[in-house]
């Protein structure tokens, strides 16, 4: 019954695309999309040629939320990003992402954490498992710990009301295409903030600090932590965590996520 009800609600109301609003055509609001070949000709330059094989013929890309041509628009990253921390000596964090973000990729990463909209894990962790492997292949072998995924952890009441924590879902697809594992109890929230998309720069930056506090220490001392989450703004959560990091002596830290703004992230400190 419950089938037949969505059929008809499909049939009667068009779905949009989420970014341009574009009624969608009957590919795109198929079970799954598949993107047809050269669907991404920046991407797929950036590519080995492998897996830009792989993106034209096989990527499965969740239907029914943005039309073909939002899907060509998000925009690859064409170099690795740096998080600046000012009063920290000019030191960076290495800041993994396969997009920039724009509109496109904001509607995505809304569709996944305020529309249930599980369905765009598998290809943002394919694109964001290809950024991380060329990173943790251009490490010097001896140098590197073996990596660990930790996702930034939601506050417990809100995963309670969202049912999952996006940053957890994209880091375990990530280490299922990588053969790497997944800490989710790394952090625990210290306390709960505010939605951070609904603040300024500045106030991002205080919201977060000192919101979480470090549960594995031997993990943090010993591995390379790949910090993830689906988008760095201004970078703050991403601090927060590292600072919760730095209360152990820790062996290497990066940040993974889907989509990075374009200009380098400055912090003030925390
Ligand atoms: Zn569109």
């Amino acid at each position: 019954m419950r089938g037949f009800i969505s059929f008809l609600v499909d049939a009667l109301v068009p779905r949009s695309c989420l970014a341009c609003g574009r009624q969608l055509n009957s590919a795109e609001t198929g079970v799954e999309f598949r993107l047809p070949a050269g669907s991404f000709p920046g991407l797929a330059e950036f590519l080995a040629a492998d897996l830009a094989f792989e993106l034209g013929a096989g990527i499965s890309v969740p239907a029914s939320v943005l039309c073909l041509s939002c899907w060509m628009r998000l925009e690859p990253a064409d170099s690795m990003g740096r998080l600046e921390r000012s009063g920290a000596a000019g030191e960076t964090v290495p800041l993994i992402a396969p997009f920039f973000t724009n509109d496109e990729l904001l509607e995505l990463v809304r569709f996944l954490k305020y529309s249930g909209g599980r369905s765009a894990v598998p290809a943002l962790g394919w694109w964001m498992a290809k950024a991380l492997g060329d990173y943790l292949e251009s490490l010097p072998a001896h140098a590197s710990a073996a990596p660990l995924l930790v996702p930034v952890p939601l506050h417990p009441s809100r995963e309670k009301s969202r049912g999952y924590n996006q940053a957890f879902l994209l880091a375990r697809e990530v280490a299922a295409r990588l053969g790497i594992s997944v800490e989710s109890r790394m952090f625990c929230r210290i306390r709960n903030t505010k939605s951070q998309s609904k603040l300024d720069d500045s106030e991002r930056t205080t919201n977060v600090a000192g919101a979480f506090g470090l549960l594995r220490e031997d993990l943090a001392r010993t591995r390379n932590i790949i910090l993830v989450d689906d988008l760095v703004t201004t970078g703050g959560t991403a601090l927060a965590c590292i600072a919760a990091l730095e209360k152990a002596p820790i062996a290497s830290i990066a940040v993974l996520s889907a989509g990075r703004v374009r200009a380098p992230c400055r912090f003030s400190g925390v």
